[in-house]
């Protein structure tokens, strides 16, 4: 079967066709020569995830899945949350992104935080989203060199250490993201 992943981060695409295995053939964007923009306008994860998806069905009748995902502060109210790329302004600068989170979080002890992501899931026969949550805390201040995004300053519940300072590997198999594209890949699998 003949996946495409709306999205172009290769990362992300090697490590979901390497839990798929042969029987499934997923492609990017760009090998099927969408070099535009796709929308992503809507304002919760779920309806991101949802409106990438379908715009690729839709517009190019293939079936296919995207994944949205964001970090959500419960004292912030659940911010930066669907804008978690441009919290900080249109350059996507993660520095500037924790650096405002830090900064909103100043004086509040409730620190708790959960990273979601949702993917959507279009073909010919309907919708199915699939969600991967992780719980967690942000620290008082940056920790660790790995990852991306907000990683140095998120802690999972029950470490007691941030995902920047985890393996890959490690945080693969207990993050949002490994969560939910587990449960696509058996979702896929049952078919
Ligand atoms: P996307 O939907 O995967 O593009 O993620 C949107 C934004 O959320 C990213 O630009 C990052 O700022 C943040 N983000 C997503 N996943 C992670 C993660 O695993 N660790 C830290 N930040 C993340």
């Amino acid at each position: 079967m003949k996946l495409c992943f709306a999205s172009n981060n290769e990362h992300k695409l090697t490590e979901v066709q390497a839990m798929l295995g042969d029987a499934f053939e997923i492609v990017s964007l760009s090998q099927i020569h969408v070099t535009e923009d796709i929308p992503e306008t809507a304002d919760t994860i779920e309806a991101n995830s949802a409106q990438k998806a379908n715009y690729i069905f839709d517009k190019f009748k293939i079936s296919c899945f995207a994944d949205d995902t964001g970090l959500e502060v419960q004292a912030l109210h659940n911010e930066p949350g669907v804008y978690s790329a441009r919290y900080a302004g249109p350059d996507r600068d993660n520095e500037a992104n924790m650096a405002l989170v830090l900064q909103k979080l100043a004086g509040k002890s409730d620190r708790s935080a959960r990273f979601k992501t949702v993917i959507t899931l279009v073909t010919e026969a309907g919708q199915r989203q699939f969600t991967g949550i992780v719980e967690g805390a942000i620290t008082e201040g940056p920790q660790g060199e790995q990852g991306f995004g907000y990683d140095p300053i998120f802690q999972p519940k029950g470490y007691d250490k941030t995902f920047a300072q985890m393996s890959g590997r490690e945080k693969n198999e207990i993050s949002h993201r490994g969560i939910a594209f587990r449960k696509l890949v058996s979702y896929l699998q049952s078919l």
